[in-house]
């Protein structure tokens, strides 16, 4: 403890310092070092700690008057602090610091809720429809939205042009008011919001005009949104900081888009491949033939061998949706249906009937295998 500094030094005050320097001073440092603005840095860390433990003495005009007198041995034994400021945060007196470890520790700390430090503003989740190939290919969407921004007028303060909030006298900032029970079982002594200010700390006592001391104003937007190539039905888009204002200078929410594909009267997907099916007539199965096909990029011919059977893939490779992670496309699959010829007339039946005398066993591969099988299943 030997090296330990000088408390006012810490804080940067002199030694007849008010309880309000000594908090505005702390504040500011708080602030400063504090743990969300400096991630993954140690000096600020220590710097936070040491002036929390500077604080948590001088606020204290017990602790600050033994401090006073014989220096960092005088509370160092009595306050627990023992070999090191160890987060050893028992009965350290938030105060209106709350917002600044409530932010901190993301809520409440200790049970107390945290009423006036900065809010993150809410998401906004919207429902977007899209295109077969729009999904495929990405696109840029105008969404139009209706959310809380921050009143241009006051800068989101609430107060008017020219006036700002003052401190709350009831809980002089605190936006938190002790109270004292006494029950059979002994003292109570509990906090709740102040009623005075709505645990804000701060009152308004000429609000703004346009947001009536809100301090936001409900607004429509249209945002224009890039939706990437590949994306899926159901996947969402989010688009940081274009949800509702954050409160009391907190960050703004995200836009959360859930995508909805609609179904396409040729393609159908599954991941990041594409399949068609593609009818061809018995004929065209049977003596091959070559058929224009519906691609995401256009038109290809594609070629059906002699003897295609229904049910056959074929594999185009590289035509299917792009990866939303970048990388190789997925594939098209093109799913052969041969359509057996309804309401045949005389004439094609008389052909049709010419066509099965000539015919035997090596046209009728699969037949042959079952027939085969089914001599010796009845023998
Ligand atoms: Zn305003
Ligand atoms: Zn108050």
């Amino acid at each position: 403890m030997a090296d330990k500094r000088d408390y006012y030094e810490v804080l940067g005050v002199n030694k007849g310092a008010t309880d309000d320097e000594i908090k505005k001073a702390y504040r500011k440092l708080a602030k400063q070092y504090h743990p969300d603005l400096n991630k993954d840095n140690a000096e600020a860390a220590d710097k936070f700690k040491e002036a929390a433990e500077a604080y948590e003495v001088l606020s204290d005009s017990d602790k600050r008057s033994r401090y006073d007198q014989f220096g960092h041995a005088g509370v160092d034994s009595n306050s627990g602090f023992g070999g090191g400021y160890g987060g050893g945060f028992d009965g350290f007196d938030m105060g209106d610091l709350g917002d600044i470890f409530g932010s901190f520790f993301g809520g409440g700390f200790g049970g107390r809720s945290r009423r006036n430090g900065p809010v993150r503003g809410r998401d906004i989740q919207q429902a977007l429809e899209l295109t077969f190939e729009e999904a495929a290919f990405g696109c840029k969407k105008n969404i139009k939205l209706t959310r809380m921004e921050n009143c241009e007028e006051c800068s989101g303060s609430g107060a008017k042009k020219g006036t700002s909030p003052v401190t709350c006298g009831v809980c002089n900032g605190t936006g938190q008011v002790r109270s004292v029970q006494n029950t059979p079982f002994g003292q109570f002594a509990s906090q709740s919001p102040c009623n005075a200010c709505g645990g804000k700390g701060t009152k308004i006592t000429d609000p703004c005009p346009k947001c009536n001391g809100n301090g936001q104003v409900r607004k429509s937007s249209t945002i224009e949104v890039n939706i990437p190539a590949g994306i899926d039905h159901g996947q969402t888009v989010s688009v940081r900081g274009k949800g509702e204002a954050g409160l009391r200078g907190g960050p703004s929410g995200d836009l959360l888009i859930t995508i909805y594909i609609k179904k396409s009267e040729v393609f159908e997907r599954e991941g990041n491949n594409v399949y068609v099916d593609v009818p061809i007539t018995f004929v065209q199965a049977a003596l091959g033939c070559e058929i224009e096909i519906p691609t995401i990029d256009g038109k290809v011919t594609q070629r059906f061998p002699e003897g295609t059977q229904h049910g056959t893939k074929f594999r185009l490779k590289g035509k299917g949706i792009p990866s939303i992670r970048g990388g190789a496309r997925g594939d098209q699959y093109v799913r052969v249906i041969v359509e057996i010829p309804k309401n045949l007339n005389g004439k094609q039946k008389e052909i049709l009937e010419e066509f099965a005398r000539e015919s035997n066993d090596k046209n009728y591969n699969q037949r042959k295998k079952f027939t085969d099988k089914i001599k010796d299943y009845f023998k």
